[in-house]
């Protein structure tokens, strides 16, 4: 058996390398994993489940990118309380030729003590504690049935399998951890969770997905405040906008990078580049605020950037400095005094007599 598996693995290996090879030129679609389902809860809290907890914080980050950033393709290996077997959820990603895949889990410990988030890409753990949070999550292989069939005998409970599971050098290393470090960072700097950092352990999602991927753990059900915190609609609407952000920026990152050497890009940049917005600034906050916060009940086009500092919040999203100005006169009346029109080149924030300049020309 032990044989077998490490065949396979290096199968899995020169595959994925010979796939590399016409890697992804855009970001365009993701799958979005909420992890266990149905008969497998997941770990248990006083009053909690993960798997319904992954699943509203997985709703809501799909919904964010669908809303905000148009073009992408949201793919879910589940919306619902049912049970997907861990080799299906890789299929799916697989199957769609996904770009990226986000799996989200929450963590749980034997002490209430540990809390904050972490987030894991493919590869050998350096702590035993590591390993731990990979076989709990890799466990619900043994809830499906005829598992020794479907997991090229792997044993999720032997140490050792971890190890010949490590030895699959994953071809997106550098994108998977680039877009855990932006998770962590979101999280740490807007949502202020206890920042566990960026870590590697063999997941077999991650393991079987032929795209850059992350599995995050957002935090620990066994510890009361975190629990209550991720329970709360707020709370997993705070963790979803800081998943969102954080592919946004390293969809952004990724499109910049290569757009010089492919012309495909390049019309697409050429076509943004003619986009020039007005909104209103109506607030603004050193911490993040959930785009769901009651503040912005009623706002049309509620939107967020980060500018010196601060966290900005824009209303509408109109061509000309005009109807900004009418929207500007109806956010004062309902009690933002301070509400000013600002004007996005291509998502970029510039003056008003740039924008006037470009408007010219
Ligand atoms: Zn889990």
């Amino acid at each position: 058996m032990k044989r077998l598996f490490l065949f396979f693995v290096i199968l899995n290996l020169l595959v994925l390398h010979s796939r590399e090879v016409a890697s992804q030129i855009t970001i365009n679609k993701v799958v979005i994993d909420a992890g266990h389902g149905g008969k497998d809860p997941g770990a248990m809290g006083k009053s909690s489940k993960e798997k319904d907890i992954v699943l509203a914080i997985a709703l809501k980050t799909g919904a964010y990118i669908e809303k905000y950033i148009p073009g992408v393709d949201v793919i879910y290996t589940r919306t619902n309380d049912k049970f997907v077997e861990l080799y299906k959820r890789a299929q799916i990603a697989n199957d769609k030729q996904a770009d990226l895949f986000i799996s989200i889990h929450c963590n749980s410990n034997p002490s209430s003590n540990p809390h904050g988030a972490e987030t894991y890409v493919m590869g050998l753990h350096k702590s035993k504690a590591n390993l731990e949070i990979a076989k709990k999550e890799n466990a619900a292989i043994l809830q499906e049935e005829n598992y020794a069939h479907m997991y090229e005998g792997f044993d999720p409970n032997q140490d050792e399998d971890y190890v010949t599971l490590s030895l699959f050098q994953n071809a997106f290393l550098d994108q998977s951890l680039d877009v855990a470090s932006r998770i962590q960072d979101q999280f740490r700097d807007r949502v202020g969770l206890t920042d566990r950092g960026v870590k590697q352990a063999g997941f077999w999602v991650l393991y079987k997905t032929a795209m850059p991927g992350v599995l995050i753990e957002v935090g620990f059900l066994s510890n009361p405040k975190e629990e209550k915190f991720l329970l709360s609609d707020d709370g997993q609407a705070y963790v979803a906008s800081a998943i969102y952000r954080a592919f946004k920026e390293y969809r952004r990152a990724f499109h910049k990078e290569n757009s010089s050497a492919i012309s495909l890009i390049k019309d697409e940049e050429n076509i943004n580049n003619d986009q020039l917005f007005f909104r209103v600034q109506f607030f603004s906050s050193q911490n993040a605020r959930s785009l769901n916060a009651n503040i912005f009940d009623g706002i049309a086009d509620v939107a967020e950037y980060y500018h010196k500092g601060l966290f900005k919040y824009t209303a509408g999203n109109m061509k000309t400095i005009e109807a900004a100005a009418i929207l500007k006169k109806k956010l004062i009346e309902i009690g933002f005094n301070d509400a000013f029109v600002v004007a996005f080149l291509n998502d970029e924030r510039i003056s008003i007599n740039e924008a006037k300049q470009y408007l010219k020309k």
